[in-house]
Formats: C-alpha cells, structure tokens, sequence
C-alpha cells in the first residue's frame, strides 16, 4: 500500500474520530487512535512510518504474527474456490476438515469413541459472543430435553468475561460488565466471588467452599455452570488454582449442571496447554473457542459439544448465523491448526514464560512503594497490576513513543505477544512495560 502523507493520515484520523465508534469509547470524547498502514510478523507498523513491537496479538488473536505466509496461502487458496455459501443444506471440505481438526485437539478427544462425554459435534459461531449465546441456549435446550426446563439459569465466577451480547454479558463479573446500567433488563445470574486460589500456590479446599455453597443453594435451577478456565482474561487477568476447575466439574457432574468452559481467550496454546482445561485434567460438557481459532484473520468461534449434550438435545438445535462456517475463515483456520499441531508452540510459549518471569519480576522490587500490586505471568501472558488506574490516552501515547504496542485497561498492564516473538523483541517489550510503568503508573 502506497504511503499515506502526513496530511492524508489527518484527515483519516480525523474522519475516524468523527464518525467512527471504537471499543468502549464515547462519540463525544473519544480516545486517541493510531493509523496502521500495514503489520508484518511481530511488527505493526503505523502510517507514519514508526514500527511497534506488538505485545498484544491483537486481543489474543494473532499467535501466528501477522501477514503469514502460510496463512495468506490457505486463504488466497480458498479465495479462488469460493468465499462463501450458505451453511443450510450445503456443507464443503473446510467446514469437514476444520471440524475433524478441532475435535482431534479439544480436551476429551482422547476418550474411546461412543463415550458419552466425547466431543463429537461442533457448531460454528461469528465471534465468541456468539459462541457463548450458542453454548448457554445449548445448555437450556438441553436441560429441557432431559425433562428440566426450570433449569435455565446459570451459575458463574466473579471477574469473569464472556461477550458482550446480552447472555453472555448476563454472566460477566457484574462490576466489570456493568450490570447497573442494565438492571432489570440482564438475565438474573448467580455468581460466586472470583477463585481465591491462585496459580501456582498451594491449594487450601476452603477456596471451593462458595461455590459449593451455590450449587447446594441453586442446583435447582441450574442449567450450566459457565467459566474461563485457569486464566479469566478480559474481567481482570487473574489466574486461578486447577484444583479449583477441577472442584467445579466434579460440583457439575454432583448436581446434573453442564460445565461449560470459555477457552476462546485461552485456548490454543496461550496458557502452556493447548487448552488451560489441560492444567486440570478436566473435559467441560461445551467448550467455546474463538479468538485465535483463525490465527488472527478472521471472525470465526465454535462450540463443541459432548456426545451426550449433542444427543441429548431433542428436535433441531435452534440456531443459525448467516455467515455459519464461512469456507474462508475455516480454511485459514484448518492452516492455523495445522501450524499448531507440528508442535513448536509449547516450546516457543515456555521461552515466552520464562523470558516474561525474567523481565518483569523487577516490577516487585524496584519500583516506588505502593505503584504495582502484583505481577503474574502463566504461558504468554505477562500481567502487571498497578494500584490505580491507568490514564489511558497518556500511558498509551508512553507505549507508542518506547516503539511497542501495549494496551492497559484498569489498573492491568499485560502483554500476550505473538508466539513468533524473538527474545530480543521480547525483551524490548518488557523493558518497555518496566520503564513505561515507572513513569506514567504513579
Ligand atoms: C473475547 C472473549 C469473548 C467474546 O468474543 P468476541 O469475539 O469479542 O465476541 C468471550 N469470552 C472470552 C473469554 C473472551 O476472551
């Protein structure tokens, strides 16, 4: 793309910030963005011509870095054939394929064919919203089919995200997904406080205790049990102890409550697993995934479901998107499974991990008394949280000028940057997030 002058790049801006909404950001007073030209690798490079390390693979998605070869590939190759059909009544080899991929990968695939908790059947979503929509009316649908249609509630974890359509926004931590500005008009969820267990701490059972508590209180009317497993992501960053997943699915298999696991931010390798269910040992009756399912091209989720969910449902599964498993975005995501398979992620993801403990663990000590609150990392995920929140266009103008890209929110400073990453650009990056700390996190 030829380069835009300084005076075209304004006038884009200026046009964007007039007439376009970004996420969460108001029309009267919007944030500053920056125009991209084009983004290559771990490079996002701006139209002024600056390069910035990408330390946020755009939201979990672009594992892979951007403007892939093999990826660029799979979706020119498919281009040529068709970019879309409808799903109704036709089907075509990237739907089949992306389906026999995913279901050799997802937790559970192990299991002896014809067992009742084998993944055996996927639906494909537009985006994880949709996806999470898809697996809570999965789950009423069900419960309905077994005789309970009073099971049509759902129980979740405090600090959780899962969409922001309106189920799935009825079941983000009521703070963060604010609730007030809707109340009266969000389904009435049940939550339990966010898992007082940590990762990597030793694990007291008391930390099961309230959720044990709202299952004995609630089962009646439960129809799933619906969380991020190991890593809640956009609710606050947290990490939590597998014995607690663990303690839930045993909760869910107690009282009859489908587990439904939100891996569209964790699944694909981020956590060290390819699924954070892994860390537990744990095979959920839905899972959803998205984000990186695509390698970071395209919108595309899915929804796998347990022999026994998928048969157990009567009469037809009532849901179907337009787009249902556009054949572009599955091709690039059978390309992007197959990258993932040839098996260098956990390596490269491990490297990541120790590179991220390495550089950011000078943010426990060496910093002004009361500006950072904690620093954890799990897989490639690197999260500082600082005590106050952050002002966002200052710390994000900050990032821009040390020639990263890093996008706080709250009082969370975190990095998940592309598995592609070189050590040296990684530890830019976090050189990056210590300095940029210091400075503007006071
Ligand atoms: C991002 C996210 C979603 C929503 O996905 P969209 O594609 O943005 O609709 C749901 N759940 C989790 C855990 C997520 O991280």
């Amino acid at each position: 793309m030829d380069k835009y002058s300084t005076e075209e790049t304004e006038r884009l801006r200026n046009w964007d910030r007039d007439h376009l909404w970004h996420p969460y950001t108001s029309a009267v007073d919007p944030l500053p963005v920056y125009p991209v030209r084009r983004a290559s690798g771990v490079r996002i490079e701006l139209e002024d011509g600056r390069q910035l390390i990408d330390g946020m693979s755009s939201w979990w998605c672009a594992v892979h870095g951007y403007n892939h070869p093999r990826l660029n590939a799979a979706v020119e190759r498919q281009l040529k054939a068709m970019a879309h059909v409808m799903f109704g009544g036709l089907t075509h080899r990237p739907a089949v394929e992306l389906g026999q991929r995913l279901l050799a990968a997802v937790p559970g695939a192990e299991l002896p064919a014809g067992d009742p908790n084998r993944p055996e059947y996927v639906f494909f979503a537009d985006s994880g919203s949709v996806a999470v929509e898809v697996a809570m009316k999965m789950a009423m649908q069900w419960q309905r089919s077994q005789g309970h249609p009073e099971r049509n509630e759902f129980l979740t974890i405090g600090g959780g995200y899962h969409g922001d359509t309106w189920n799935a926004m009825s079941v983000c931590d009521p703070e963060g997904g604010m609730h007030s500005l809707w109340q009266g008009r969000l389904a009435v969820q049940h939550f339990v406080p966010r898992p007082a267990a940590a990762f990597g701490r030793s694990w007291d059972p008391e930390a099961l205790e309230p959720l044990r508590r709202a299952f004995g209180e609630h089962h009646r009317t439960l129809a799933a049990l619906i969380l991020e497993p190991i890593v809640q992501g956009a609710g606050g960053m947290w990490f939590y102890h597998p014995d607690y997943l663990r303690g839930a699915a045993e909760l869910c298999r107690e009282y009859g409550v489908l587990l439904v696991a939100d891996e569209i931010a964790t699944g694909f390798g981020r956590t060290g697993r390819m699924f954070a269910c892994e860390w537990a040992g744990v095979v959920p009756d839905i899972l959803c995934v998205g984000k990186a399912l695509t390698g970071g091209y395209m919108t595309l989720a899915a929804v796998v479901a347990a022999r026994r969910v998928a048969r157990g449902i009567d009469g037809p599964f009532m849901h179907g998107p337009t787009f249902m498993g556009n054949p572009l975005a599955c091709a690039v995501a059978c390309e992007s499974l197959a990258m993932l398979a040839e098996g260098e992620v956990p390596a490269r993801v491990a490297r990541i991990e120790a590179v991220l403990r390495e550089e950011l663990s000078v943010l426990r000590e060496s910093v002004p008394a009361g500006v950072v609150r904690d620093v954890r990392v799990l897989g490639a995920i690197g999260v500082v949280e600082v005590q106050r929140p952050v002002e966002m266009a200052s710390i994000q103008r900050a990032f821009v000028e040390a020639g990263v890209w890093v996008r706080p929110f709250g009082r969370l400073v975190y990095v998940m940057p592309p598995y592609v990453i070189g050590d040296d650009d990684l530890r830019t990056l976090c050189r990056a997030v210590v300095g940029v700390v210091r400075t503007e996190c006071r």
